[in-house]
């Protein structure tokens, strides 16, 4: 039993369809521009340079279905995304070997403050202003692989109070999940507890608290998540 000096921090946890069970969350990694229609609203040339990689905080996740408008920003935008979950890891995946490390999907918004991240941009910053703040990451509940197989297509939307604004397949990623395993751990030592943010389409805007917004991945259901 250690003896905390301080209280002992929260783990974050991500609940699992049909299971008294949870998946502890050790890193959440996001990727940077990983469909075209988005690279180019957001004003670059969606070619397959190498892709980028930030981070999320573990504690920035919620699965209450709520996100509470953040401070210090007048624009803050939805991304819908895919998350994956592993339940191990390694250093050097090979690609061929990436899927069998996933222990399965959710639905992810990464909630950004995108006036912070753009000046952050400008200034060549880091991005963890506009992006890992507190309730940043809106997660639905974890569909392990077995239920879904593997996924490398079917339709990901996100609506705002009824108003379709995001919609794309997930086949349409510039990097696959298996790719986006891959190189992620030629610079990180994956591990159990580890969920990458696989990328939003296009289609991305601000939110107003009162919104509600209704993410859908086929496969994986609904999260519905509300904006106070
Ligand atoms: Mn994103």
């Amino acid at each position: 039993m250690i003896d905390y000096i301080i209280p002992e921090p929260a783990r974050t946890f991500l609940p699992v369809k049909d299971s008294q069970s949870v998946f502890p969350v050790r890193r959440v990694y996001c990727i940077g521009r990983n469909y075209a229609e988005h690279a180019r609203e957001m004003g670059h040339d969606p070619d397959r340079d190498p892709p980028f990689f930030f981070q999320k905080n573990p504690d920035n996740i919620v699965t209450d279905g709520s996100f509470k408008y953040p401070t210090k920003s007048e624009n803050v935008h939805h991304e819908v995304e895919m998350v994956v979950a592993l339940k191990s890891g390694g250093n050097s995946i090979p690609v061929g070997l990436a899927n069998q490390h996933i222990f399965g999907y959710c639905i992810g918004l990464d909630m950004t403050r995108r006036d912070l991240q753009q000046h952050a941009k400008t200034m060549g910053r880091p991005w963890e202003i506009g992006k890992a703040f507190e309730n940043s990451a809106p997660f639905g509940k974890l569909v392990p692989v077995e239920n879904t197989g593997i996924i490398e297509k079917g339709a990901i939307s996100l609506k705002i109070n009824q108003t379709i604004r995001q919609s794309a397949d997930i086949s349409q990623m510039i990097w696959s999940v298996p790719e986006m395993i891959s190189i992620l751990s030629d610079y990180f030592e994956l591990a159990a507890g580890d969920v990458i943010m696989t990328g939003t389409p296009a289609g991305v805007g601000s939110v107003q608290t009162g919104d509600v917004m209704l993410a859908f991945i086929e496969g994986l259901g609904e999260l519905e998540v509300l904006v106070n």
